[in-house]
């Protein structure tokens, strides 16, 4: 059968979700809710809050649902089916991983998306699939979220956070009340993680008319005719310099610092779950080595994005192109490069996301007591400090924070961060679609721990209180002879 997206077979859908609906009452899912109530002063006190209702987000309030953790609600800033790179700054064809990964599927083959596609439009379209295209893999997440029922609110920002005794209570915008309390708080807010856009110091100061990052929202019309640099060799930087020489910029140059492309991707190389699982367990000098050499040899662009800019005759690749100074004047952009002057009227930033957790508002009040690898755990013998891994949260088992000074702030310990942030701690569970899954059972099993521990005289009393006889009394006759009846004898 051929691939025809714009005519779903809507009855292998419904099939899907039938042998889906039966898969989870086979395995007893949703698992019964557990978790005792809570109120304070009246007001009710959810069990979980999940920021962002991104792939991470989502998957970590099914994992939580599934888990019988149902008094639970994920708040996305975005309105519905916006949320994350896919539909809005994302400027690949298709997804940059293989189409085959389980992503958010959390152990349930209905639930991949290979599952949703061939339902759809069968086996040889899948076999003839390339990569998935970007626009079908968020009508897949929106499918997920719809099939599984999970309690997510949208245009809903969170604002700040704050304890309230033993609780948090999170500040938003956006929904019927502006204050919510919760015992367990998880950030799933992204690839920004909880910071922003990493921009480098050439740019500050220079009139955002004439720049932008990548992930900003870019009018690529008003590129037309226009001199574009762009700056770096990653995947965005690709997909945004395609993006400009489709839309009919004059020229692209890719300003590229290193000498030569990245052309090996190391760690999906080595991919294993033993990296899923192991990560987290290593030593820190271990993890630091991983990803400090990782960080070093860079991940290359697709070949496919690489190829998109390549096929333009106005694209040029500048290698071994630090740039030393950027200034504005009247003719645009004047570049000081290590290999001379150069003329722009824009440049695109595709420098990364930071961790600096101040630059992010709704996590300003927190930022001073997170205790970063900066903080210890990072020692010079590793090696050279990195940008973006000294400055990394030190996370524990369940992704929650802790505090820079014990007792400081100690709402941190329930406060997870499910994001790109977590990756020096616990590996790339927390970001990428490989991996999510795991990431999400092992950011559950701690939340559902901790509530069980901390609930503990709840769940006593239930056990004393609990009186449904198994067996009436009728069941047997007693025949052991008694000591006083022998004695009689
Ligand atoms: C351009 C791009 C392409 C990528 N391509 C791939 C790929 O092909 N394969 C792969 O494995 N990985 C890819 N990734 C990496 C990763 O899979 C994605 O970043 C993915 O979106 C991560 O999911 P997430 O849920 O962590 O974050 P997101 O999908 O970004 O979701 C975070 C959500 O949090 C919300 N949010 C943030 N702050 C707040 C707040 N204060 N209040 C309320 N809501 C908030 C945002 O609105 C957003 O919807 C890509 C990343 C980017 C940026």
């Amino acid at each position: 059968m051929k691939h025809t997206p714009t005519q779903p077979m809507s009855t292998g859908l419904a099939a899907l979700e039938a042998q889906l609906t039966q898969d989870l009452d086979f395995l007893e899912l949703p698992a019964k809710p557990w978790v005792p109530e809570r109120s304070r002063d009246g007001v009710p006190v959810r069990d979980v809050v999940v920021i962002g209702a991104g792939m991470c987000g989502l998957a970590a309030t099914a994992k939580l649902v599934l888990t019988g953790i149902t008094n639970v609600v994920a708040y996305d800033a975005a309105p519905a089916g916006l949320e994350g790179p896919w539909v809005t700054f994302a400027r690949m064809q298709t997804l940059r991983s293989p189409k085959t990964l389980h992503g958010p599927a959390l152990g349930l083959p209905q639930l991949t998306f290979r599952a949703w596609f061939t339902a759809q439009w069968g086996v040889e379209a899948w076999q003839s699939l390339d990569k998935i295209p970007k626009g079908q893999w968020m009508d897949y997440l929106i499918w997920y979220r719809k099939l599984l029922g999970l309690p997510v609110r949208n245009g809903v920002r969170m604002m700040g956070i704050s304890p309230v005794g033993d609780l948090i209570a999170i500040d938003i915008d956006g929904d019927e009340t502006d204050r919510v309390l919760t015992r367990h708080l998880v950030l799933a807010t992204g690839r920004s993680g909880l910071g922003g856009f990493a921009v480098p110091d050439f740019l500050m100061g220079i009139d955002r008319a004439y720049w932008a990052h990548s992930a900003d929202d870019i009018d690529f019309g008003a590129l037309k005719g226009k001199r574009v640099a762009v700056i770096g060799a990653g995947a965005s930087s690709m997909d945004n310099a395609a993006t400009a020489l489709e839309a009919g910029a004059g020229s692209v140059d890719m300003l590229i610092r290193r000498k030569e492309m990245p052309r090996i991707n190391k760690l999906t190389g080595i991919g294993s779950q033993g990296v899923v699982l192991g990560m987290y367990h290593l030593p820190d000098d271990w993890k630091w080595k991983f990803f400090d050499y990782t960080a070093s040899t860079q991940t290359p662009p697709p070949r496919s994005s690489t190829l998109r800019v390549s096929r333009h005759a106005n694209a040029r690749f500048f290698l071994d192109c630090g740039i030393v100074a950027v200034k504005q004047d009247a003719e645009g952009l004047l570049v000081e490069t290590t290999q001379g002057p150069m003329r722009y009227d824009f440049m695109i930033a595709a420098t990364g996301f930071s961790n600096d957790f101040s630059d992010r508002p709704e996590f300003a009040a927190l930022a001073p007591y997170i205790r970063t690898w900066s903080d210890g755990r990072y020692t010079p013998d590793m090696g050279p400090s990195r940008r973006g891994m000294s400055d990394a949260p030190d996370l524990g088992p369940a992704f929650e924070f802790r505090e820079r000074v014990p007792g400081s702030c100690p709402m941190l310990a329930h406060i997870h961060c499910f994001n790109d942030a977590a990756m020096l701690t616990h590996g790339k569970v927390s970001g990428d679609i490989p991996a999510v899954s795991a990431g999400a059972d092992r950011l559950v099993r701690g939340i559902a721990a901790s509530l069980f521990v901390e609930d503990v005289e709840t769940h006593f009393a239930n056990l004393m209180a609990y009186d449904t006889p198994e067996l009436l009394g009728d069941e047997w006759v007693d025949s052991t002879p008694l000591p006083h009846k022998e004695a009689a004898l």
